[in-house]
């Protein structure tokens, strides 16, 4: 790996002690176990971090609750300058950032450094959001009064990520929750730790430069157990956790259990409809890179094509030519279209999960397997499948986060192929490939696609961050990044002040004293 500068990488990113002691970072009062971060690109390890014992996280929650009162009372527009000052050192640090993600991770090279361009294009946009943090105002049915509605922050954001966006999903939450006034207390994956050093190494640097406390930014450390900690903590008013539907239900009734307030961004079963009237040229690459990039390992991740039985053939016949072009091996390697799956724990989950399709009947149309030999030596690397399936096979109604591809067939209208689209217990993303209007409009139209992402003729993978990303269903009903998603990170408060000498109730109703 280090042909591939990952150790400058590590260097420039302040992660230290690599294969030698343990890396603590900057904010990380963590002293407990010790875990180790092994490459699934080459088996190696990569560097340790320790774990975040109960006493260590009440002194992060000291550090949080004390720099939220003083960060609140930094006007909005000046904590979006530190936001920009934040975006421009990740913009200097894009290439060793992106390269220990796909490390750490696995994803390809261009991936890990698309997923540090979505931190800073989220950035930007917090900036000029640190100005329009708007309320309303209202008519009063009472004379001498206004209505107002004010938004302001809601305390320290407790944020628990996954792997597979190691980075960026920290910052979808974090840059916007900085510009409402809150402070963050992370609990990255614990199947990537170092870039959650390597990123808040980032952001206390510039805490530093501008004399702000470091607690606005703290970090956590370990798996489920230290993620407990903070969603039964009543000082934690706002949980974001991106992650399994199981994880999900887990940390979503603990929070209501409390009352608090929780975003769940969570597992997809995500699916393109492919009409007669499909453009081909449009299909392959949209249908391909969705299921096999960053290794079928992304939430949007398409892994069903539900084809019209008219094009079913000539578009099974294309995607199946198409697969047989794509190269396996080190993601750090730029010609290689497909990186390792995260673990081996993973590598049997998509095994098994191929001979579940199977047995209940499934077609295998591409086979599926594990490489080995020279430069496969982590045992993560495996070959993209495509299976011939129907839609309410029990396989195919599960999120596996593995490059398996199920093709179904619809006949007759669009509804069909929607109905089917619909038929499983996620809701993240969805997508139509058709040239005809009539068809496209269903499939956007309430009676059409239940997802929170539906799009024509493009992907199921790859949102924008101008647009709020999140789904329904067992998708967990969140939104973060874009629009009004903001929102959720401040408390709203509606005021109603009266200017006249009476006091009329409102409703009309008398109390005469
Ligand atoms: P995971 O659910 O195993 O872990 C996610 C995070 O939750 C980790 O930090 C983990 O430590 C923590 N966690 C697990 N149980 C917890 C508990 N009981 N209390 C507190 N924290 C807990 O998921 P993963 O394997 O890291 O990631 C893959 C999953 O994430 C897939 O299902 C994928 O679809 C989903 N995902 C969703 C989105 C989205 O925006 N909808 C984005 C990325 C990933």
């Amino acid at each position: 790996a280090t042909d591939f500068g990952i150790k400058d990488a590590l260097q420039q990113l302040g992660v230290k002690d690599i294969n030698n002691g343990t890396s603590t970072g900057s904010n990380n009062f963590s002293t407990g176990e010790i875990i180790e971060s092994y490459s699934p690109v080459d088996g190696q390890l990569i560097g340790k971090v320790k774990t975040t014992t109960r006493a260590d996280y009440d002194k992060v929650m000291d550090a949080a609750t004390t720099a939220y009162q003083s960060w609140r009372d930094v006007p909005a527009p000046q904590r979006g300058d530190i936001v920009r000052q934040f975006s421009n050192k990740l913009r200097d640090l894009k290439e060793p950032l992106g390269k220990l993600v796909s490390y750490e991770m696995g994803k390809s090279l261009q991936e890990g450094y698309g997923e540090v361009q979505e931190m800073i294009d989220i950035c930007d946009f917090a900036v000029g959001l640190s100005r329009q943090l708007n309320g309303q105002t209202m008519p009063s049915e009472r004379p001498g009064h206004v209505m107002r509605e004010q938004w302001h922050p809601i305390g320290p954001v407790g944020i628990i990520s996954a792997f597979n966006f190691p980075v960026a999903v920290w910052a979808w939450n974090t840059s916007l929750a900085w510009i409402c006034g809150d402070v963050c207390v992370w609990k990255g994956s614990e199947k990537a730790p170092l870039c959650t050093i390597a990123c808040q190494n980032i952001i206390a640097e510039i805490l530093k430069e501008n004399n702000l406390p470091e607690g606005i930014s703290c970090i956590i450390n370990g798996d489920h157990k230290v993620g407990e900690m903070m969603t039964t903590d009543h000082r934690v008013p706002l949980i974001s956790a991106t992650g399994s539907t199981r994880m999900g239900r887990i940390v979503g009734t603990t929070v209501a259990e409390r009352f608090g307030k929780s975003l769940l961004e969570l597992g997809g079963n995500n699916a393109i409809i492919i009409t007669p009237t499909a453009d081909l040229k449009v299909v392959v690459p949209g249908a391909v890179f969705g299921a096999v990039g960053t290794c079928g390992q992304r939430c949007t991740s398409t892994r069903r094509l539900i084809i019209h039985e008219s094009v079913y053939d000539k578009v099974r016949d294309a995607i199946v030519g198409a697969y047989g072009q794509l190269t396996i091996g080190n993601p750090l390697d730029e010609k290689n279209h497909i990186g390792p799956l995260i673990d081996k724990d993973s590598v049997n989950t998509y095994l098994a999960a191929i001979e579940k399709a199977k047995a209940e009947g499934g077609k295998v149309l591409v086979d599926g397997g594990v490489l080995e030999g020279k430069g496969f030596e982590s045992g993560c690397y495996v070959k993209p499948a495509i299976i011939e399936a129907e839609n309410h096979f029990k396989i195919v109604q599960h999120e596996t986060f593995a490059p398996i591809l199920y093709l179904i067939k619809y006949s007759g209208e669009v509804e069909n192929a929607i109905v089917k689209q619909n038929g499983v217990a996620q809701g993240l993303s969805s997508a139509i490939m058709t040239n005809e209007l009539k068809e496209a409009e269903k499939f956007l139209s309430y009676a059409g696609s239940d997802c929170g992402i539906a799009n024509v003729n493009i992907g199921t993978s790859g949102a924008e961050i101008g647009g709020a990303f999140g789904g329904e269903k067992e998708t967990g009903g969140g939104r973060e990044s874009g629009s009004d998603a903001w929102k959720v990170y401040m408390r709203r408060q509606t005021n109603t002040i009266n200017y006249s000498d009476e006091l009329p109730l409102a409703q009309g109703i008398k109390f005469d004293l």
